[in-house]
């Protein structure tokens, strides 16, 4: 897995650019408005019969599968389709993009805290496994840039929430009698437990609040701009 990083014109684009094949696209990773992201894609992809793909995002554990039904709603989209790029947006949540190297099965997960709180990591390679017969060891990973720990105070009810399905004092640490949640690591934790093998699983290790002052944080300012990470495959 290689990672590569290019800053123009106040845009972070990051690729993950998996085993260098250069028949599977990368994944990107770039701060946009919704308005301007199919042509920021355009220019950055020498291709012309793509299409993309992202739903209204609605905080859930539910993950689309567009080869089943096409549905607009949701936190997850998993497919093997060619020239499809699916993706997620977000400004503080995390995006976990997914890919079977060997089948080339796709998946873009939306992890907010309600999303990972209620098992959407878990559903997401449940499916991939169930459904498509990709086994953990040829998933790979990414999670990308999100909200850091000490930039997300929460509130004590998430506690409760979290204590189902989390080791508490793995995620939670307290700051002046505050709670910080680490949702990186909460996404890291469940991957590994689905068996996603360590050397697979890659971090983009920034804050959207306090990394860089373009990348858009919703806890910073309530902004509409987003960051949007694509992944898929396109046949030339
Ligand atoms: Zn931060």
């Amino acid at each position: 897995m290689f990672l590569s990083k290019k800053v123009a014109n106040e845009k972070i684009i990051f690729q993950l650019d998996y085993l260098l094949q250069k028949k599977i696209f990368n994944a990107i990773i770039l701060p946009s408005s919704t308005r301007d992201i199919e042509n920021d894609l355009k220019k950055l992809i020498s291709h012309n019969n793509f299409k993309i793909l992202f739903l209204k995002q609605v905080h859930s554990d539910k993950i689309i599968i567009p080869e089943k039904k096409m549905e607009e709603v949701g936190d997850g989209i998993i497919t093997s389709k060619v020239n499809l790029l699916i993706g997620v947006k977000g400004a503080d949540c995390y995006p976990l993009l997914l890919v079977d190297v060997k089948r080339d099965i796709f998946g873009a997960i939306h992890c907010g805290w309600r999303g990972v709180a209620s098992g959407i990591v878990e559903k997401a390679i449940e499916i991939m496994v169930g459904e498509f017969k990709s086994i953990p060891q040829n998933i790979y990973a990414m999670v990308g840039i999100g909200i850091c720990e000490a930039c997300y105070e929460v509130g004590d009810e998430l506690l409760e929430i979290f204590g189902k399905k989390f080791v508490l004092k793995e995620i939670f640490t307290e700051v002046e009698n505050k709670y910080h949640l680490n949702l990186r690591k909460a996404i890291n934790i469940k991957l590994k437990e689905m068996k996603i093998p360590e050397k697979n699983i890659q971090n983009l290790p920034l804050c959207t609040k306090c990394s860089y002052r373009f990348l858009p944080s919703h806890r910073r300012n309530k902004t509409n701009k987003r960051i949007f990470s694509f992944i898929g495959k396109l046949n030339k």
